[in-house]
């Protein structure tokens, strides 16, 4: 999502007259968009923004943009006093007027209010990859989960028309994306604002009947709102991809109430349950949190026999961290870093395995990728599969060419834990 934010930033930049140019020594005006999910992200800005403060007296100008711009608001310009602006993102409808105040030569330019129902629609978007564009369907949260800082640095949950989403889409099918992947905190709460009010399911079907689309991915589903009609939508179109990524957090039902995530263990795996018992194979990833304030060993070993149940071919695991402005903060029985660490370190290796496993399966199977780059050092191209696996093969008919956004078969040969190596089975 950042990624995509930055995207249109640069849009809107370019769109105002701006270059780009490819390293910060080289730039007049130098922008951090920023992470604030965890302490870690939040603290590399400051490091960043201290590397580069000598070089404010020779005229550049320094802005924070994102979370850690929300979060911290004025009190970036006390830190960093060579920082001129301050942006979150809930105003970035306003970045092209900010550009103008500090053209005029404003050193203290803020972008902070929350209170916002609009979106950031621009047509000025810098896209970075010719052949997999990100839409942004909806932004904000409405949700209060304990540990999370989203909900104060992105503002209220805000859906675009589906009109606008459609329109962006077929746009960029138009100028050649095959691969679209829809965006949104909590994506499938989407809710189309406009009398058409489709919900997510509907809206994901319509974006898979665009002719040229072949894969519509999206990111992230929050478990309360996923719901049996996406299920249906995805089984009855291949286009939509054979993956989910829907985060669990924990496999305790008494962490995930003190969480506030609004469902039960219980009510996590139905969902599951509809996906593994659905038309097709889908491969399933999940975010964890390890050492919420009051997790027992006990808990643990709930989300350790989670892994076991669900069968994950992928996840994100994180130590938990304190937020500012988080109901979490407030909770007593913290867990000891160093057991934080051991209880991650756990995870991971249990995952690893399972990954080893899984991946294995796939030894000798035919599946189509999606060709997104070369790995020169070990002559092999870089594919994606629907699933989301990085499949890596030779392709001894492509003489250099480059294959790259290219849709092609290949045959399973090797599998190791996070990726898959093969040889393509088509002469182009
Ligand atoms: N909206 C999505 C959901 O509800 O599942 C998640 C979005 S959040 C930006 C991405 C992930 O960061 C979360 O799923 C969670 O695992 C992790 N995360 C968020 N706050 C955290 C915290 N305070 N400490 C550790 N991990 C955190
Ligand atoms: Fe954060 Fe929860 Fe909202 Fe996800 S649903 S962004 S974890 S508050």
């Amino acid at each position: 999502m950042n990624v995509h934010d930055s995207e249109k930033v640069i849009g809107t930049l370019l769109s105002q007259g701006y270059l780009q140019v490819e390293e910060p020594e080289d730039a007049g005006l130098v922008l951090y968009n920023t992470c604030s999910i965890r302490d870690k992200a939040e603290q590399k800005v400051f490091n960043r923004l201290q590397n580069f403060k000598r070089e404010a007296g020779k005229g550049k100008v320094f802005g924070v943009l994102g979370c850690v711009a929300q979060q911290e608001g004025e009190k970036i310009f006390d830190r960093a006093p060579h920082v001129s602006l301050v942006c979150g993102s809930a105003s970035y409808p306003r970045f092209g007027e900010m550009l103008v105040q500090l053209e005029a030569g404003s050193r203290r330019v803020t972008g902070l209010n929350l209170e916002t129902d609009e979106t950031f629609d621009t047509p000025f978007t810098r896209r970075d990859n010719p052949h997999r564009a990100y839409i942004t369907i909806i932004e904000g949260c409405d949700k209060s989960c304990a540990y999370c800082v989203v909900p104060f640095t992105r503002g209220p949950e805000r859906s675009r028309t589906s009109e606008s989403v459609m329109a962006e889409a077929r746009g960029l099918a138009e100028r050649g994306y095959t691969e679209i992947q829809l965006l949104g905190q909590n994506v499938n709460s989407y809710r189309d604002p406009s009398p058409a009010g489709w919900d997510f399911a509907a809206l994901l079907a319509r974006v898979a009947e665009i002719p040229g689309i072949r894969r519509v991915r999206y990111t992230t589903s929050h478990p309360r709102d996923f719901v049996k009609r996406i299920v249906d939508a995805m089984d009855a179109n291949p286009v939509l991809c054979d993956h989910v990524h829907l985060p669990v957090q924990s496999g305790s039902s008494r962490v995930l109430a003190a969480m506030d995530r609004l469902y039960t263990r219980d009510e996590y795996m139905r969902r599951i349950e509809w996906l593994k018992n659905a038309g097709r194979r889908y491969s399933l990833t999940t975010d964890i949190i390890v050492g919420f304030p009051g997790e027992t060993e006990q808990d643990f070993q709930q989300t350790l026999d989670l892994l076991d149940e669900v069968q994950y071919d992928s996840l994100f695991s994180f130590k938990y961290s304190p937020r500012p402005n988080t109901a979490a903060l407030a909770m007593e029985d913290r867990v000891p870093e160093e057991e934080k660490q051991r209880r991650l370190l756990t995870l991971q290796e249990k995952q690893r395995a399972i990954q080893i496993r899984r991946n294995a399966e796939w030894i000798g199977r035919i599946q189509e990728v999606m060709v997104e780059g070369r790995n020169q050092a070990l002559g092999q191209w870089i594919g994606r599969t629907s699933d989301n696996r990085t499949l890596n093969f030779s392709h001894p008919g492509s003489n250099g060419d480059s294959l790259v956004g290219r849709y092609l078969p290949v045959r399973v040969t090797r599998s190791g834990p996070n990726s898959l190596v093969g040889e393509s089975v088509s002469v182009v």
